[in-house]
């Protein structure tokens, strides 16, 4: 199973994970959320390669 992780000091907020892939990553109360089950796996990998900023990055859980 995999798990982004997000950095928030590299985040440069272009909202290209937000916009791409909006079952996955979301403001919630002005917080941002992950929800990996909203994606499949090859959705985790493509939305951490979109980030243009390297915040994102996937884990082996
Ligand atoms: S794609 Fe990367 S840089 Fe852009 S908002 Fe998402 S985590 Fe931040």
């Amino acid at each position: 199973m995999l798990k982004v992780n997000w950095d928030e000091a590299k985040c440069i907020h272009s909202g290209n994970c937000v916009k791409g892939f909006p079952q996955v990553f979301k403001i919630e109360n002005d917080q941002f959320v992950i929800d990996e089950s909203g994606g499949t796996e090859d959705d985790l990998r493509a939305a951490v390669a979109a980030c243009p900023s390297g915040a994102l990055s996937i884990e082996e859980i």
